[in-house]
């Protein structure tokens, strides 16, 4: 049968899907040039594909601007035509950049950071999935056997992940049943999150052309644990030079990363709804379950809001361009355009607060009682979305940080997805987002 190869120009919206139209490849140049239409209301299209209250009914046009540096081309030498596919910024007719266009709130919020702190953020994203239609054997957790279970779609995802510009890392198997793990290279400023996203969506071709299909919904299994994005980060200065570490401070984070972090911290409860922002994200981010149920920084302790990664001294690697951070209350129900930010804003404002590092814990803070947490100053983190949307919409200074309207638009998105669930079983909630993730 004849083909001809089309390629999708998407952007990256608040349900986390990447959404757009696809356009015959070989008018790629022209395209990123003009563009392709959009429209406003599509941006409360929920994950299960309901429009959510939208402030802009039938009206209005945007347009979709890809960015070449977004463009992913996986050739699997199969006799097909390739999977193509490229992201951009979404912009007024005017050609200013659209409120909620998650890709230029990310922009705004690391030229933030560059203006206060006169800093670049590096992003690097661990990814986790499982896989839907096979039963991976009891006793295959990080074991070589796992690994080799998957090895064909490993090798394959490797070889699209360079040839895309991604910088394949680590591929293994995770505690979870069925569940992956894939991470890439750090990558400075918008490409980190660029990245993540090329990850992620690499990560579904690569499944759907094995016939492997993955999902990365936050929980599948209540009993179980969850699928987790954790974000690491660390800063430049405009010489190139790391800018995260201080060996004589406690932590060993310099002051400014330092203060950026105690800004995560502050605002965490308030901006979890927007990094780990599905219904059932929640219940992922409970205790004993490796993810992230506080607002704490912990030294490498992997149930910490923030965790200080780990320095190892062998002599290989300069200490300060090694020394990292990761945020660990994420998952891949969110745009990671839109998580970044949210981490950045409250980072930065942090630095602006000049607020002192936090001082990084090393206990299971599930074992302290709630009088004890709060006098030193630690919070448990929403225990739903509903509840996390009420802090994001009700703190003073958290909505502030993005364009006017957007904060209102977000939550309206949010209550949209939580209707469509009112009616349903936790099973069939969780089949909902296994589908929709
Ligand atoms: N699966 C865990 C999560 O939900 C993370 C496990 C790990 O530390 O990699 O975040
Ligand atoms: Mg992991």
């Amino acid at each position: 049968m004849k083909r001809e190869e089309l390629i999708f120009v998407g952007c990256s919206d608040i349900a986390g899907k990447i959404r757009g139209k696809s356009v015959p490849a070989s008018d790629l140049d022209a395209r990123l040039r003009r563009g392709v239409g959009w429209t406003p209301t599509n941006v409360q299209i929920t994950c299960f594909d309901l429009i959510a209250d939208t402030p802009y009914g039938a009206f209005g046009d945007v347009l979709l601007v890809p960015d070449p540096n977004t463009l992913v081309r996986a050739a699997f030498e199969d006799g097909l035509p390739a999977e193509s596919f490229v992201v951009g910024t979404i912009k007024r007719l005017d050609g200013s950049p659209w409120e909620c266009c998650t890709r230029s709130i990310l922009a705004d919020a690391l030229d933030r950071l560059h203006r206060v702190a006169g800093l670049t953020l590096n992003s690097a994203f661990e990814q986790e999935f499982h896989f839907k239609a096979m039963r991976s054997a009891a006793g295959s957790a990080y074991s070589y056997g796992g690994f080799r279970v998957q090895r064909v779609f490993g090798e394959t995802l490797t070889a699209v992940m360079r040839e895309s510009g991604l910088k394949p890392d680590t591929f293994l198997k995770e505690y979870g049943v069925d569940q992956y793990e894939v991470t890439s290279g750090p990558q400075h400023g918008l490409r980190g999150a660029d990245h993540a996203l090329m990850l992620r969506e690499l990560i579904r071709i690569v499944g759907e052309r094995l016939d492997r299909p993955v999902s990365f919904t936050p929980l599948r299994d209540p009993d179980g644990v969850g699928n987790g994005v954790h974000v690491h980060m660390s800063f430049v200065d405009d010489d190139g030079q790391p800018a995260t570490y201080d060996p004589e401070s406690a932590t060993g984070l310099s002051h400014t990363a330092g203060s950026f972090v105690a800004g995560i911290l502050k605002y965490l409860p308030a901006i979890v709804a927007l990094t780990a922002p599905s219904g059932i994200s929640y219940q992922r981010l409970s205790p004993h379950r490796w993810s992230a149920p506080f607002n704490n920084l912990g030294a490498q302790d992997r149930e910490a809001g923030v965790r200080l990664c780990p320095l190892f001294d062998i002599g290989e690697v300069d200490k300060a361009a090694q020394f990292n951070f990761e945020y660990r209350a994420a998952d891949a129900a969110a745009s990671p355009y839109l998580q970044l930010a949210a981490i950045v804003h409250a980072g930065v404002q942090g630095i602006e607060d000049g607020m002192p590092t936090p001082p990084a814990t090393s206990e299971d803070l599930s074992l302290l009682s709630a009088e004890v947490l709060a006098q030193r100053g630690y919070r448990r983190l929403p225990e739903s979305l509903e509840t996390a949307l009420e802090l994001f919409q009700n703190d003073p200074v958290a909505p502030t940080w993005f364009p006017d309207g957007f904060a209102d638009i977000y939550v309206k998105h949010k209550r949209g997805e939580l209707d469509f669930l009112k009616d349903k079983s936790d099973a069939e909630v969780h089949a909902a987002y296994e589908d929709a993730y």
